[in-house]
């Protein structure tokens, strides 16, 4: 069994941790000022000039097909990439990329949303989630009624990322309550602000926040029906289940650079005379976070691995996403507690991945979702005891 990158891998995984640690990490101190003042993270169009200048360096749409002018990547690349990107705690992404669910678009929509979201001219939010539905999203409600050549849209969603910078939102409503949401009774809409929805901005405990999107009776013409009538609740599955791989990706970054901290604190603090890495109460913090870290990465890159087979992810992502957000979780915390006092402080960018890391275990499937479909999985036979070797 060969675990090794191949020559292409690592020289692409190379030259991304140059340019996140040349590039991107210099404007560390300031976002960690910024933020002692209260002020909101480095501004868009800072993080915008950072994204050209990594596609002067060959990164630009990681997941975007070629003739779109990305990379289109193995998914084992883009993880490696990803856990690049989560060495920083600023937060960067590579540019040229769009939501998987874009590609559905017909040529049309594709001049007038795709392409300019691929520019980074236009900003998209993907919005399935409601007050009454997240983890069971099946129970969405937000109506889109048929009105001659226009829909018309009601309802409300909540927690959406990017909803206050978005001029365009996917949103995902009823159009048949009949037929149910599993049974075809729900459409994607690709809908401008313009259009009439309002957002609110959500405080949370990380860093920018979501959004609450208000649609009163919006009306949105028929040519902006993404896909299919009937496949909205597909497509909302679809965009989900891409991220899967990729949270965890960066949560390893996250873990690798922080455990790098404490490693070198260990190794320079001193108490009662003797560097506290002397100490097992230490070592072990140390050693436990070092065997999750190492379990996390391959179960990251198996799930990748497993996209770029063309097999189904599904299980070995939820397992991937649930073990690798745990994990983050548990080393940041132990990476604190080697800090003491310090690791508090907000010199340091530890209590800031305390805070942003809590996500992971939320968004995008909680743990408990994770494991149902783990659990399902084996309950109907779906997946053997063993995964592809059984
Ligand atoms: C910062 C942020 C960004 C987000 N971005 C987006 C976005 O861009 N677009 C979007 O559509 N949504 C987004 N979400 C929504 C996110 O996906 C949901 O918050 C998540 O799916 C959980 O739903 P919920 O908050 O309604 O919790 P609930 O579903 O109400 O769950 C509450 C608790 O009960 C548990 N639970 C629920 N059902 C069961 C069960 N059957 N068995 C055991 N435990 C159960 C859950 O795991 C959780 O612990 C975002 C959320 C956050 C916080």
């Amino acid at each position: 069994m060969d675990f090794s990158l191949t020559d292409e891998e690592r020289a692409i995984r190379d030259t991304a941790r140059q340019f996140i640690t040349r590039e991107v990490m210099p404007l560390e101190q300031e976002a960690l000022l910024r933020e002692r003042r209260q002020e909101p993270g480095l501004e868009r169009g800072v993080l915008r000039e950072l994204q050209l200048k990594a596609k002067k360096f060959g990164f630009w749409g990681l997941s975007t097909p070629e003739e779109y002018g990305g990379m289109n990547l193995p998914a084992v690349l883009q993880s490696l990439i990803w856990t690049e990107v989560g060495r920083t705690f600023i937060q960067f992404r590579f540019g040229g990329e769009a939501d998987n669910i874009l590609y559905y678009a017909n040529e049309e929509q594709k001049k007038e949303y795709l392409l300019p979201t691929i520019e980074g001219e236009r900003i998209s939010c993907f919005a399935i989630t409601e007050p009454g539905a997240g983890s069971d999203a099946a129970n969405i409600k937000l109506r889109a009624r048929r009105d001659g050549d226009d829909w018309v849209l009601t309802g409300e969603k909540t927690f959406i990322t990017n909803g206050n910078d978005a001029d365009f939102a996917m949103v995902v409503a009823v159009t048949d309550p009949e037929k149910g949401v599993r049974g075809g009774g729900t459409t994607a809409f690709l809908v401008d602000r313009s259009m009439g929805w309002r957002s609110e901005f959500i405080q949370t405990m990380g860093e920018g926040g979501p959004a609450a999107l208000v649609f009163d009776d919006v009306r949105v013409p028929h040519r902006n029906v993404l896909g299919e009538i009937g496949k909205g609740f597909q497509l909302g599955m679809e965009w989900i289940g891409k991220g899967r791989y990729i949270i965890p990706s960066t949560a390893l970054g996250i873990a690798e650079r922080a455990l790098g901290m404490a490693v070198e604190y260990a190794n320079t603090r001193e108490t009662f005379g003797k560097k506290i890495g002397e100490n097992q109460a230490i070592q072990w913090m140390l050693a436990d976070s070092e065997v999750e870290l190492e379990a996390a990465r391959w179960l990251i890159l198996k799930a990748a691995w497993t996209v770029d087979q063309g097999w189904d992810p599904r299980h070995a992502s939820s397992m991937a996403k649930l073990y690798g957000a745990a994990m983050v979780n548990d080393v940041v915390d132990r990476v604190m507690q080697i800090h003491g006092g310090m690791g508090y402080t907000r010199e340091l960018p530890i209590e800031r991945w305390y805070r942003q890391v809590r996500l992971m275990r939320i968004y995008e499937g909680t743990d408990e979702m994770q494991r149902l479909i783990i659990s399902r999985d084996l309950l109907r036979g779906y997946t053997k005891i063993g995964g592809h070797l059984a």
